[in-house]
């Protein structure tokens, strides 16, 4: 599933009274927009954040969203919410994008936890939103007595029935689409949707509801910023954002040895009777390490990147696959910090060899040869890899948010 994520934040925040949009106070060192657009950003799911932003802020737009290593695209929010999220859409990669998540980021507290719910349950439904069954009593009012300021209660709802909306919401793109269309071609043009849910439910789509959370509230007024602040404080001290924090892959990999094949480690040959068998060159020790990298960067695997199916990987010098997947995480903001890898092989002896690879390695990936680490094993002549059979790699990669992202 291919997801876009809408993030709006087009209001100015009449109601807080502040001197800067509301979506600019800060929450424990980081602004309300910045908590809403990191969560967006840890998503995996997601492929794509379209911010929609008041103009003058659009305009010059704070460093968090232009280095992100997400895509990111930002566009001028409209006067009603239906304007800002319809600008928003038209920047949705839609020839690519399934489905379309939409949050407020006024609610900066949704957790992970909730936008994983929410776009799990949209492959099951078209249209699905948080919300949260009332724990009040909710009654309906009318007028008031004549003189009186305060309204009279005119019936009890049944509590039952009722969800109290939150975001993310999520939609077919298509369904969004024709839900926007819908709505631009309304008559009454003061007519503003709180939610786009309603613009589907207008449209006569379906829409289902997955339980909220509690603390996912919206900051609107100067008391709900007291609420979240209070929130942060029950929470202890607020970890550095994950964009921020060093992270560690581990890889794995094995290949049979058989006579009449090369035996290339690290992208060096090694004199031996037998060699790797695979698709590529079987370089062992390069796809560990390439896989140890992306996992790092929470990328995928080799397999992934560089199908075994694909003829243009076929004999590949696995060097050149390693290369690759620093570049993929080096654009993603990451530099690599340091290999280690433990070789498990009965034959050759690798202590001779252990140093040139190292340098070769460090040489290709751009990596100080301090930083890469090679231990040879053997098996103690047990099992497959005791018996020669194969050459077993097992490695860890630790990746670093590049300097340059890291003061955005
Ligand atoms: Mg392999």
């Amino acid at each position: 599933m291919w997801v876009s994520a809408i993030l709006a934040a087009g209001g100015r925040g009449a109601r807080m009274g502040a001197q800067v949009p509301k979506q600019l106070l800060e929450l424990g060192g980081r602004t309300i927009l910045q908590r809403s657009f990191d969560t967006l950003e840890q998503m995996d799911a997601i492929a794509e954040v379209i911010v929609a932003l008041p103009g003058d802020l659009a305009a010059n737009p704070p460093a968090f969203l232009t280095s992100s290593r997400k895509e990111v695209r930002i566009v001028d929010g409209g006067d009603r919410r239906q304007d800002s999220v319809a600008n928003a859409f038209n920047k949705v990669t839609t020839a690519r994008a399934d489905r379309v998540l939409i949050h407020d980021a006024a609610r900066p507290f949704a957790t992970p936890n909730l936008f994983h719910r929410v776009i799990e349950s949209s492959r099951q439904h078209n249209a699905v939103t948080a919300g949260l069954r009332p724990t009040d009593t909710v009654k309906q009012v009318h007028g008031r007595q004549p003189g009186a300021e305060i309204p009279l209660v005119s019936r009890t709802l049944p509590r039952e029935s009722l969800y109290l909306i939150q975001t993310p919401q999520i939609f077919l793109t298509r369904h969004l689409g024709d839900a926007i269309a819908l709505a631009r071609g309304s008559a009454d043009a003061t007519d503003e949707a709180t939610d786009e849910a309603t613009l589907l439910e207008r449209a006569g789509f379906p829409v289902a509801v997955v339980d909220g959370e509690p603390t996912n509230i919206k900051i609107t007024t100067e008391q709900d910023m007291r609420v979240a602040e209070a929130l942060i404080g029950q929470a202890g001290p607020v970890p550095p954002p994950l964009s921020l924090l060093p992270r560690i892959g581990i890889g794995y990999d094995l290949h049979r040895l058989e006579p009449g094949r090369r035996f290339i480690l690290g992208g060096i040959e090694i004199k031996h009777q037998t060699g790797l068998i695979g698709h590529s060159d079987a370089d062992v020790l390069c796809h560990a390490l390439t896989d140890a990298i992306l996992g790092a960067a929470a990328m995928g695997d080799i397999g992934r990147h560089f199908p075994d199916t694909d003829p243009a990987w076929k004999d590949a010098d696995s060097i050149q696959l390693l290369r690759h997947a620093v570049r993929l995480v080096r654009d993603a903001g990451f530099v690599v910090v340091n290999l280690d890898a433990v070789i498990i092989a009965e034959l050759p002896k690798l202590a001779p060899h252990v140093d040139t690879i190292r340098h070769h390695l460090a040489d290709k990936i751009g990596v100080d040869v301090r930083a890469i680490s090679l231990k040879g094993k053997t098996n103690e002549k047990v099992g497959e890899l005791g018996r020669n059979e194969a050459v077993a790699v097992h490695a860890v990669a630790l990746l670093a948010v590049a300097p340059e992202r890291s003061f955005a």
